[in-house]
């Protein structure tokens, strides 16, 4: 006879997996039945999925992004053999503080008992051309941004930004062939130069800032072979924290209190000033 070693039970009352009954066991180990977070990578270009290392389209997923989760969260779930099924039955995309995440719901059936179990997903998106867009467009992207912080970026800010990239109008969303995460803030490569200054402009309108528009490779060899020259969009966004180090005019400041338009440093003899985030914006152009 087997016994829970956790309540005692005995497998006359409850099935038993691994020296647990299975209250026992989800409880203690029902998180590691899941993955811990999945990635959705799609095509911006055809909108299909790669799911399992093969490309499929999204119209063969039923146009529901969540048949794709589905399968990728199932194909991840760990089963020990005395579960006899293991089905998700449920999955809500939700926003938390740190990005997307799923709440997935299973209903395994151990002996002749079910149970349903719900756990958080993390939720990565990753945005990749699939190989047959990526032929067609080849290096094709006609314009990049580059999102900066102003003296630098910081997690809090990358992360804003980004969920506001997910809430871009789809027809700008779809344009965005890569988004590349640097140490210094965000690269987006995009393939048209007018949805390329659409969301820059969106973007400074939500964190205010500067923008510069430079064209590259548009001049000798690159002329020659007929390549289109490329828009470089760099969006500088004001990022400065209280308690932070910053130089203005060549002087050094601690920022003491950072209100919506106002921010009070604390100069080197310890004196408070007070400047606007535009005139700090100025001062450091
Ligand atoms: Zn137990
Ligand atoms: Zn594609």
């Amino acid at each position: 006879m087997r016994f829970c070693a956790k309540c005692g039970r005995d497998e006359r009352s409850v099935p038993i997996i691994r020296h647990l009954c299975i209250d026992c066991y989800l409880e203690l180990k029902g998180r590691d039945l899941f993955p811990r977070s999945i990635t959705l990578t799609y095509c911006p270009s055809c909108g299909s999925y790669r799911v399992s290392g093969e490309w499929i389209s999204s119209e063969d997923m039923g146009n529901d992004e969540r048949v794709v989760m589905a399968y990728i969260i199932e194909s991840g779930l760990k089963i020990p053999e005395e579960i006899v099924s293991a089905d998700l039955e449920d999955l809500r995309v939700i926003r938390t503080d740190y990005g997307e995440a799923i709440d997935a719901s299973v209903r395994i059936s151990i002996g002749s008992s079910q149970y349903r179990i719900t756990r958080r997903v993390g939720l990565h998106r990753e945005r990749t051309l699939c190989p047959a867009c990526h032929k067609i467009r080849g290096k094709g992207y006609e314009a990049i941004i580059q999102i900066r912080g102003l003296p630098f970026i910081n997690e809090r800010l990358l992360r804003t930004i980004e969920e506001n990239l997910y809430k871009l109008p789809e027809a700008l969303r779809n344009s965005i062939a890569e988004i590349e995460h640097l140490r210094e803030g965000i690269d987006l490569k995009l393939v048209s130069r007018h949805a390329a200054q659409s969301i820059a402009s969106i973007i400074r309108k939500e964190f205010g800032g500067r923008i510069i528009e430079t064209e590259e490779g548009g001049t000798g060899r690159s002329m020659r072979t007929g390549k289109k020259p490329r828009l470089v969009i760099s969006i500088r966004i004001p990022s400065i924290e209280e308690g932070s180090y910053i130089r203005i005019n060549g002087q050094p400041y601690i920022v003491e209190r950072v209100d919506e338009e106002r921010i009070t440093l604390i100069n080197r003899e310890g004196k408070k000033v007070t400047m606007t985030k535009s005139d700090i914006v100025k001062s450091w152009e």
